[in-house]
């Protein structure tokens, strides 16, 4: 542990990979770092570095001002916090566990009415990217909070402030999952539609990456349009032009699913069946705003 003149006498809840990796951190900082967890045994790495390990959930809470939470959901921060709702209060409370936004929000609300400043977070990251370029974590709920302790957090990566409302960085957590296990996915049945003809997974990756890498550069120009609201803008891709048919037609040749390719197909087609087959792909934002 290093010397720190601005050290934080800060308690993680939590030694899974993320809570370990978080408290790590502090450590390196030279934060006076107190680490508990559910199953003993988990901080030996940590103690090892300078970290004081709590026998209970309660003794962490008390001996610091700065209380992160890294459980593994919900339910299990609102199991293990509930009963410290009395030594939590008048202390700040920072909770990086993934929640949906309400969820976020209802913590945040049960933090208020015990008198808990509250903040939020949704790492992007994993455990072995924290402190690391290209970790960043997201945060809502208190800004004093987010203010007082930002060099803090900036340990962990690079750090935004979305708002008061608590669930904000949980929802834009999710939405940036969502677009990334779909790409997963996209990638994935590429995979599959090669895979039969003798090309390994590894070697499709090889050229996958670069040809998706090159593929998000379109995200802004859609962007544009869908603000814009019009989708008649020329010198985009047509959603007729878009069809999709070509492609469920290989990968059934293939002799594999048809569904991560169908469920695009879906959306394209809503839009060219009510009419809108000349205008543009990111058309297809008015299929996902509106269900069918
Ligand atoms: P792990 O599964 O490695 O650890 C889960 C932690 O939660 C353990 O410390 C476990 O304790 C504890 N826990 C589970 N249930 C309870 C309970 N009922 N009471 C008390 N403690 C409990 O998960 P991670 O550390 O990887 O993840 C922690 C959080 O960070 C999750 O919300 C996850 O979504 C989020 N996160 C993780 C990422 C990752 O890549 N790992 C990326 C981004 C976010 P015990 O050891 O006793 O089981």
């Amino acid at each position: 542990m290093t010397t720190n003149n601005n050290s934080v006498q800060v308690s993680v809840l939590g030694l899974g990979a993320m809570g370990s990796a978080l408290a790590d951190a502090l450590l390196k900082a030279g934060h006076a770092t107190t680490v508990w967890n559910r199953t003993p045994g988990k901080a030996d790495a940590l103690v090892a570095r300078g970290a004081q390990v709590a026998a209970t959930a309660g003794d962490a809470v008390r001996s610091g001002r700065l209380v992160i939470a890294c459980l593994l959901d919900h339910a299990s921060v609102h199991e293990v916090l509930d009963p410290l709702a009395d030594e939590l209060a008048g202390r700040t409370l920072i909770n990086v566990t993934t929640t949906s936004p309400a969820e976020s929000r209802e913590l945040a609300a049960w933090a208020a009415r015990a008198g808990i400043a509250y903040l939020d977070g949704g790492i992007m990251a994993v455990p072995h990217m924290i402190g690391r370029p290209g970790s960043s974590v997201l945060y809502s709920g208190s800004a004093d909070v987010f203010h007082q302790y930002e060099p803090l957090l900036e340990l962990w990566g690079a750090s935004t402030y979305f708002g008061e409302d608590a669930g904000l960085a949980s929802l834009y957590d999710l939405a940036l999952l969502a677009g990334m296990y779909v790409m997963f996915a996209g990638f994935l049945h590429g995979a599959a539609m090669v895979a039969p003809v003798g090309v390994t997974a590894s070697e499709f990756a090889t050229r996958a990456a670069p040809w998706l890498t090159a593929m998000t550069g379109a995200f802004q120009g859609f962007a544009e349009v869908v603000d814009g609201g019009d989708y008649t803008v020329e010198r985009q891709q047509s959603l007729l032009f878009s069809d999709l048919g070509h492609i469920l037609a290989a990968s059934a040749d293939q002799g594999i699913s048809t569904e991560v390719v169908a469920m695009v197909q879906r959306l394209i087609r809503r839009q060219i069946d009510a009419g809108h087959g000349e205008e543009g792909f990111a058309r297809i934002i008015e299929s996902i705003k509106q269900p069918g």
